[in-house]
């Protein structure tokens, strides 16, 4: 029950800088340790031994960074398989979990694309879950670019179709706007945030924009991924039933579009000309292998919402409460030092049963 609420997730470290390899190393250097020992020898509390099963779960670009593991661009691009990118896209589907991390633990390069030891390497890769928030926004993403795309590419992408979307956006009470970048033709628009991007995905009138037939592939482009991400969040879902509907969501994806010379009808429709994105085909290959593997969970006690609404939370701390790094990074006016100190604070009051709010003072008026 816990799971889904920011406050009951601990952070154990924060810091300033980029996300890379080398920074992270330091960073996480003495949870590592700790981690490898909770790993072999488990904790003792009030007598009793605890043995603990350590997860893993990140967005795409983390969960690289963390097995030592190329960029998602690179020939190798799957964590978990070692499928390369021309293999993607040739209708076979069947890649299942094939490293391990064992073996990396061996030989830190002994799969192609693997390039540094995993900082996690006590955590089998069979742990290391893909996250179903970011497979969820970056399937949408593309889905809403692709409708774009296909609007630019039939020469359509003109103030009437941009206000057609802008209705419809209003329709769906989410705030869209475009815009032209400065000093080029290219337009720019909102990004969907978590929560909007779903409702497009149900609700946008796509009839509005497209003839009958193309709106209504679209849609089951659009209704098939809803489905799937539905699916995804059932702890009942037959991790089976899941790769079959996937691979048949996959297959429409890939369509192509063959096109009569001569009478110029649509003998065969496409979608999209799909760029390497590996989230696809961890979705369609690896995804009800996970369900199988950690059935007892389900899929969405390894959802990072929580963690991220958390990290939503630093952020407005940040800016509302600290003093913003004041002078000085490294004294104890750091916002690091700041968010960290509240976090404890909370802890305290969570875990000695204080509550966090109190009645509104009232002003009474002595006459
Ligand atoms: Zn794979």
């Amino acid at each position: 029950m816990n799971l889904f609420k920011p406050d009951c997730h601990y952070t154990t470290v924060l810091f300033p800088g980029t996300e890379n390899y080398p920074t992270l190393t330091v960073a996480v250097n003495a949870l590592i340790q700790e981690l490898q020992e909770l790993s072999n020898n488990g904790m003792i509390i009030n007598n009793i031994l605890w043995n603990f099963e350590l997860f893993f779960s990140s967005d795409w670009k983390f969960l690289a960074i963390c097995l030592g593991f190329n960029a998602a661009n690179s020939n190798y691009f799957c964590p978990w398989c070692e499928i390369t990118k021309n293999q993607r896209g040739n209708g076979q589907v069947d890649w299942v979990i094939s490293k391990s991390m064992s073996i990396l633990n061996e030989n830190p390069i002994a799969y192609p694309g693997h390039k540094l030891p995993p900082l996690f390497n006590m955590i089998s890769l069979k742990n290391h879950v893909p996250d179903k928030l970011h497979i969820m926004l970056r399937i949408t993403d593309r889905l809403w670019e692709l409708v774009l795309q296909e609007i630019k590419n039939e020469g359509l992408f003109n103030d009437i179709s941009r206000n057609i979307i802008i209705k419809e956006m209003e329709k769906l009470k989410i705030r869209f706007e475009f815009w032209k970048i400065r000093g080029t033709e290219n337009w720019d628009y909102t990004s969907l945030m978590g929560d909007d991007k779903l409702r497009v995905l149900q609700n946008f009138n796509l009839a509005k924009l497209f003839d009958p037939e193309r709106a209504a592939l679209i849609k089951s482009l659009w209704n098939g991924f809803a489905e799937l991400y539905d699916l995804l969040g059932e702890i009942k879902t037959d991790p089976q039933y899941f790769r079959l509907k996937a691979k048949v969501w996959y297959e429409l994806f890939l369509k192509k579009t063959v096109i009569d010379p001569e009478t110029n009808n649509i003998l065969e429709q496409t979608l999209s000309i799909i760029r390497c994105n590996p989230i696809y085909l961890c979705l369609v290959s690896h995804v009800w292998e996970f369900m199988l593997i950690h059935k007892r969970w389900g899929l969405n006690a390894f959802s990072c919402s929580a963690v991220e609404k958390k990290n939503h939370n630093h952020v407005c701390y940040f800016f509302k409460k600290t003093l913003k790094n004041g002078e000085n990074f490294q004294n104890k006016t750091s916002a690091i030092c700041e968010i960290l100190e509240h976090e404890n604070r909370l802890l305290f009051y969570t875990q000695n049963n204080v509550s966090l709010s109190y009645p509104k003072p009232q002003n009474i008026h002595i006459l």
